[in-house]
């Protein structure tokens, strides 16, 4: 497929962007159609969700080439996933897809892609009825993705089902391009809502097959045993574009952030000093543990920026001099902030890769899911951050032990700090060349664009 000769005016690039609702896919989606868009503004692009999803996203900055087309509200409202996630996922599976047919049969012009979530795991049979390619976006790690893919292998080993407390520090080492892992540190799909919803994740893996292009946030170097495997397997293009944040519409370099309140506060604090943390919040740790959490770093002495969802109690009287709460806040840019010294994160992928942007060394506290790979990548592969949780550890982790963790890992003085500053810097510049020009990733970006002209 050779891009269009020069000759005939070529086609408009039409692509019906389609995430799966929830936040994190959705800004990952959003964020490459930026950048597709920043790249291209000739590029036309439907950005599909529910009426819901909608009035979140209206008031979002976006280039003008990127329009949003909406759905009825066929699913579970974002605002009550969490209350019955599984049923949240089948009504994605069954309820989603002939609605969004009847949408993209009524654009206009016609879409000539789908740039899908591939957790839109019908998306492929779309594009197929519609006769266009689909490129699907994988907004996990491209280690998940392999263990998701080869999910078999685990069945075939006799690690599929396991019990943890038991078997737990056992090695996995035949996942293509997977760096040895044990079962506790795969994602959690071993009990819980995990195991209920296992298949569903591997079908959304194994859906990838039938697409036409795989695009991955993840950055080449920081992947590229697994990538390079994923490449070998699939006869389709595989392009890392990662990471998947926003860091065309940052100014890293300026010391202050923004206008907000803890800016403010953030320009007020000595270099390095501040811990940032920001736990997710799609499930957290328990009220018993989450009293020891508060207990330790306060007693820390380290200063504190703490996102804090909902209403918890236990922060209500935080002064000025111990640290700061907020609901939510601009994390890329706070991260970016020269007073942050130390990121506490869940261990989300967005997360993960915006903390190695930044240069911000993680402590890593893993809560579900594919937060338990990406902790082990930030604590043992790369070793740009430590994990507070012993591997599989149910005991709870008491205050004691974490103002002392915390101390030791906002120590930029000691041997250890230094050393893990360090090695986050060479991580940081590893993600800084793969978007600069000619880099991993903005090669990738601009290949992509040329093949999708092509197919038209
Ligand atoms: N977010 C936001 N405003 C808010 C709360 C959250 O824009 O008041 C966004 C934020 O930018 C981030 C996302 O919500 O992208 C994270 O939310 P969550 O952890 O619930 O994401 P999920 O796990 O559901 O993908
Ligand atoms: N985030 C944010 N402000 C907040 C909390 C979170 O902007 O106060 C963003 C964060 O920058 C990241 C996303 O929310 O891009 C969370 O995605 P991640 O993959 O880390 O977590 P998950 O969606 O898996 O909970």
């Amino acid at each position: 497929m050779d891009p269009i000769s020069g000759s005939a005016a070529p086609r408009r690039i039409h692509l019906a962007a389609l995430p799966y609702p929830g936040r994190g896919h959705i800004n990952a989606l959003m964020n490459l159609c930026k950048l597709l868009s920043l790249r291209n503004p000739n590029i036309l692009i439907s950005f599909i969700v529910t009426d819901e999803w909608l009035t979140f996203l209206a008031a979002d900055p976006k280039p003008q080439n990127i329009r949003f087309a909406t759905f009825p509200n066929v699913i579970p409202s974002e605002l009550r996933r969490a209350n019955d996630f599984t049923g949240f996922l089948r009504s994605i599976h069954t309820h989603m897809e002939a609605p969004v047919e009847t949408l993209l049969h009524r654009l206009d012009p016609p879409p000539t892609a789908i740039l899908a979530d591939a957790f839109v795991t019908w998306a492929v049979q779309l594009g197929k009825r519609l006769s266009v390619p689909v490129a699907s976006l994988w907004p996990m790690s491209a280690t998940v993705f392999s263990i998701l893919y080869h999910f078999d292998l685990l069945k075939e080993n006799g690690h599929f089902p396991a019990d943890l407390s038991e078997r737990g520090e056992e090695i996995v080492d035949y996942f293509p391009g997977v760096s040895k892992i044990c079962l506790a540190d795969l994602p959690s799909f071993f009990s819980g809502d995990g195991l209920q919803n296992v298949e569903s994740a591997v079908n959304s893996a194994r859906s990838v097959d039938k697409s036409q292009f795989f695009i991955s946030t993840s950055v080449y170097e920081l992947e590229s045993s697994v990538i390079d495997a994923l490449k070998a397997k699939f006869p389709f293009p595989v392009y890392t574009i990662g990471p998947s944040t926003p860091y065309f519409e940052l100014e890293c370099s300026a010391p202050n952030g923004g206008t907000d309140d803890y800016f403010r506060w953030l320009d007020s604090q000595a270099e390095g000093s501040v811990l940032y943390i920001s736990q997710g919040s799609y499930l957290s740790v328990s009220s018993a543990q989450m009293d020891e959490i508060v207990a330790g770093v306060e007693s820390s002495g380290v200063r504190f920026l703490w996102v804090v969802r909902g209403d918890d109690g236990r922060l209500k009287d935080v002064d000025r001099e111990t640290g700061m709460v907020v609901e939510w806040c601009d994390q890329l840019k706070v991260l970016c902030h020269r007073s942050v010294g130390g990121f506490w994160t869940h261990g989300g992928w967005n997360s993960t890769l915006e903390g190695v942007f930044a240069g911000v060394p993680m402590l890593a506290w893993p809560i579900f899911w594919d937060q338990f790979p990406n902790s082990k990548k930030i604590a043992e592969d790369w070793k740009v951050g430590v994990r507070l949780k012993a591997v599989g550890g149910k005991d709870l982790v008491r205050r004691v032990e974490i103002a002392e963790f915390v101390k030791r890992f906002m120590n930029s003085e000691s041997d250890e700090g230094r050393e893990l500053r360090n090695r986050v810097s060479e991580f940081q510049e590893i993600c800084r060349r793969a978007v600069a020009k000619g880099g991993s990733s903005d090669s990738n970006i601009d290949a992509f664009l040329t093949h999708i002209s092509g197919e038209l």
